[in-house]
């Protein structure tokens, strides 16, 4: 099967938003291609003495609202296409929950499992000595991303640091918080999340405690999402990783499930639920559904045979362009990726304000505020969507597009 091109279906979905905000097709033209990018070859010495060239990306979508923001994906299926998508969702991310960046993404293409931690620690400083002009805390600030995490950050911070003679903690996000880090940033995403249900839950004055819900994924943010929903009183009745899935319609214990998956690595086998596949999952009779492992899920091929009322993305690009149209016809609610998962860029943001202020908020703070910024975002998507009488997606682009044009037209770029 041929892989959907993922920039031709984020450029679909700007277009629909350019559309209905009346946008000439001279807009939509410059909107819709990235600022600029780069592309490296970093080479590594490897562990056996032979020398390895992994390529590198960064692409730098739209900076008109400030400096580029988003992660680095180390994963051997990157590629142009990917990151140019991935860029342009962080723009209209970062947009509609309205913090001061625009978008950006990087990339290696690598299998960062069949690297040494020695080896793995040289290609991330060497995409930093490649990339050092690209980046910075006033232009352009990464972030983890699939098969990142905070070691690398703290690794790139120290490359950078040095090549600059002096520590620069506000050029990367995600760093442990020994070294500038902001409290709250692991379990942020998922946190935020489930304060994205709990606003789905009162607008549209549904009873949490009767709620069923299936997470796909029980990963970083699968999990917290579970014990989050779990603690609200909503029963989650399915969850799955790449292993498979496990399904109790009484209700799985997060605290349980975990424990499990701890001792043996998957939720498989876990006592006192059925053995159900990934596929199984997505298709479950359920009032939430939750896909928070992976792009692509729900597709024509499945979509039929859904049955949540609610999907909440905790994946970026879980559903495809085809799909949503079929959901958006049964009045399936969806509340898109670029909202449900914001909760990690916007403690990326905190971290960013920390670091450059020198000054360290506790974890309530950052909780609160979080909280704030994406019940903020959450209520004028719904207030836009009565408005134009749109999809709570095809909302939340339009401002977030908005919002960018109108800064793009503010400072004579348009
Ligand atoms: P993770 O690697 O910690 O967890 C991923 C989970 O998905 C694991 O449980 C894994 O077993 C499962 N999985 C992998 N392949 C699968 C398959 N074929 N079928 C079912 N499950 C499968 O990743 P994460 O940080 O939890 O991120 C999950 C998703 O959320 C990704 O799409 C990521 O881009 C997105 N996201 C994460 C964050 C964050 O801060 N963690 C922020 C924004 C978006």
């Amino acid at each position: 099967m041929k892989k959907e091109n993922p920039f031709e279906s984020a450029k679909a979905q700007l277009k629909d938003a350019a559309k209905t905000l009346g946008y000439s097709d001279d807009v939509y033209e410059i909107i819709s291609h990235p600022k600029q990018y780069l592309e490296v070859s970093i080479p590594v010495k490897m562990d056996n003495g032979k020398w390895k060239v992994f390529t590198g990306y960064r692409v730098h979508y739209n900076d008109a609202r400030g400096p580029t923001k988003g992660g680095i994906r180390f994963h051997p299926d990157v590629d142009i296409n990917e990151v140019k998508a991935l860029a342009a969702w962080m723009t209209w991310k970062c947009s509609l929950v309205n913090i001061p960046y625009g978008g950006a993404k990087g990339g290696i293409v690598v299998d960062p499992k069949k690297l040494s931690k020695n080896e793995l620690e040289k290609l991330s400083r060497g995409y930093i000595e490649l990339m050092y002009n690209f980046i910075g805390p006033k232009t352009d600030i990464p972030a983890p991303d699939v098969y990142t995490n905070p070691q690398i950050m703290a690794w790139m911070m120290d490359e950078y640091s040095r090549i600059h003679g002096h520590t620069e903690l506000g050029m990367i996000t995600g760093k442990p918080v020994e070294i500038g880090g902001s409290l709250g940033r692991i379990c942020a995403t998922g946190c935020g999340l489930a304060y994205i249900i709990e606003n789905v839950v009162k607008h549209w004055k549904v009873n949490p405690k009767k709620m069923t819900v299936a997470i796909q994924g029980y990963g970083n943010l699968g999990h917290v999402v579970a014990q989050r929903l779990d603690e609200m009183g909503m029963k989650v009745v399915a969850v799955s990783d790449s292993k498979g899935g496990i399904h109790n319609p009484k209700g799985l214990k997060h605290a349980k499930v975990m424990e499990h998956k701890e001792k043996t690595g998957s939720v498989i086998n876990f006592k006192g639920a059925n053995t159900i596949s990934n596929d199984d999952l997505i298709c479950m009779k359920v009032d939430f559904l939750v896909p928070a492992a992976l792009e692509n899920v729900i597709t024509k091929e499945n979509v039929d045979k859904v049955k949540a009322k609610f999907i909440v993305e905790g994946a970026n690009g879980p559903i495809t362009n085809d799909a949503n149209k079929i959901l958006e016809k049964k009045g399936v609610i969806v509340i898109p990726d670029i909202l449900a998962n914001a909760g990690g860029v916007i403690v990326s943001y905190f971290e960013w304000v920390q670091d450059i202020q020198s000054y360290f908020w506790d974890v309530e703070e950052v909780d609160k505020r979080m909280n704030i910024m994406l019940t903020r975002a959450f209520n004028h998507m719904v207030k836009t969507a009565k408005e134009y009488k749109v999809s709570m997606r095809n909302a939340a682009y339009l401002i977030a597009v908005k919002r960018v044009v109108d800064a793009m037209k503010l400072r004579g770029d348009i």
